[in-house]
């Protein structure tokens, strides 16, 4: 690299910390502004899929990944109320098909991988972000507090509620779904097979679904239950619910699930926000990631994953020989054509996994045996074309 940018990344949470470490690794200077004043993540499971994995191993981070993952055997699909199997995708075939393995990580977990490698010194914590823009070739960033940043370049790595986003673009709410999801982590002495599968497990059922996997090396079962509603829910991953409430609405559904829901010490719920795919991420010096730029649907488990590739990808564009508003465009045009394509992706598999009438998931079931029986990669999600993509060898 002939060059070292200066690059104010605004927010640090799992897009901002894989961008910054990206970054540092070619040589640029980095600065991470993040609105809350202590660094932390919430209590949830994440799915690291392969195309995931493959930007965390190019960052140096895959071991370490690995050595708090789980890894299952097989993405399952169940019948709600009988658990009968609809569908059964191996996942040890994922390093020969996809060069990488599928991972199951606690979101702690994670976020701590990725801050690991970064001096505390690069951070400025309890600083939210109020303004970004460009003048004359350099970017600056204004928060709260009076302060103000110049950099070469401004990333706005700041969620779905994005500030860099509105302030480049203008206001633009997300969509709520209306798709509402309880969370919880339930604590296990050890696994429990017959409980829980060894696998990424999905419950298909009449108007939503609840999927469930190991995290913290099999030591805590991560159950997301999404339900379609009428009723407007925040976007907010801390709001507290009530096991008594899953057990309500998920009453019909198999008793597995039932002692599962009774083993949760906390409950949290929200509400599912999405955005149609946007004309554009750049403005001048400034350009956002993540779910400031993509905000999905989590029916691919992909928010995380797209944001990682994301900031490995921002880090190769900056690194080649243009100008920074070239590098900018550079990275979108290899960015946005893929990330539209899984927010869509993710909202049609929001459809189907929620089919209420019996015809049509009968339909749905009959194509997943079928299509087992010929490539059981190409039942279910039939995501591998997610998978295998490799953000490290994009140029
Ligand atoms: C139910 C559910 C399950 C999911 N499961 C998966 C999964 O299995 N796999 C997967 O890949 N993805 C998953 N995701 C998606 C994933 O969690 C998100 O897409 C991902 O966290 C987005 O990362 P980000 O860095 O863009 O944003 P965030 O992680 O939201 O980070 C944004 C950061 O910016 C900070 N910030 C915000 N505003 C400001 C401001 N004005 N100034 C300064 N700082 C600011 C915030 O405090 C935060 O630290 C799931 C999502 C949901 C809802």
């Amino acid at each position: 690299m002939s060059r070292k940018l200066r690059i104010a990344v605004v927010g640090a949470g799992i897009g901002g910390l894989a961008a910054a470490n990206s970054l540092r690794k070619r040589g640029h200077e980095v600065s991470i502004h993040e609105q809350v004043p202590q660094i932390g993540e919430v209590g949830a499971g994440i799915q690291m899929t392969p195309n995931a994995v493959k930007v965390m191993r190019a960052l140096g981070l895959e071991d370490e990944l690995k050595s708090v993952s789980f890894m299952p055997q097989a993405i399952l699909g169940l019948d709600y109320r009988t658990g009968r199997k609809l569908f059964r995708t191996p996942l040890d075939v994922c390093d020969q098909l996809y060069g990488a393995k599928y991972l199951h990580v606690h979101r702690a977990d994670l976020h701590r991988i990725l801050s690991q490698p970064l001096p505390e010194s690069i951070f400025r914590l309890g600083v939210k972000c109020v303004d970004v823009g460009t003048v004359n070739d350099t970017a600056y960033a204004k928060f709260g507090d009076g302060s103000e940043v110049e950099a070469d370049v401004v990333l706005g790595a700041d969620g779905i509620h994005s500030v860099v986003r509105e302030k480049l673009f203008g206001e633009d709410a997300p969509r709520f779904t209306y798709n509402l999801c309880w969370r919880m982590v339930v604590p296990f002495d050890e696994p429990d097979f017959n409980l829980v599968a060894p696998a990424s497990t999905m419950w298909f059922g009449p108007n939503g679904h609840i999927v469930t996997y190991y995290v913290k090396g099999g030591k805590g079962v991560n159950v997301v239950a999404c339900q379609e509603t009428t009723a407007w829910t925040a976007e907010s991953w801390n709001t507290q619910a009530t096991r008594e409430e899953v057990i309500e609405a998920y009453k019909d559904w198999h008793p597995r699930l039932h002692k599962l829901f009774m083993k949760a010490d906390h409950v949290f719920k929200w509400g599912l926000f999405d955005r149609d795919p946007l004309q554009a991420w750049c403005k001048g010096n400034v350009t956002i990631l993540g779910d400031a730029a993509h905000p999905m649907l989590p029916y691919l488990s992909q928010g995380a994953a797209m944001a990682i590739e994301d900031g490995y990808v921002l880090g190769t564009a900056l690194s080649a020989d243009t100008s920074v508003p070239e590098a900018l465009q550079h990275y979108e045009a290899l960015r946005k054509p893929r990330t539209s394509e899984v927010q869509l992706k993710a909202r049609e598999q929001g459809k189907t996994n929620h089919l209420i009438s019996p015809m049509a998931r009968l339909r749905r079931d009959i194509e997943y045996y079928i299509r087992g029986l010929i490539n059981p990669q190409a039942t279910g999600l039939k995501a591998g074309w997610v998978y295998e993509y490799d953000a490290t060898a994009v140029a």
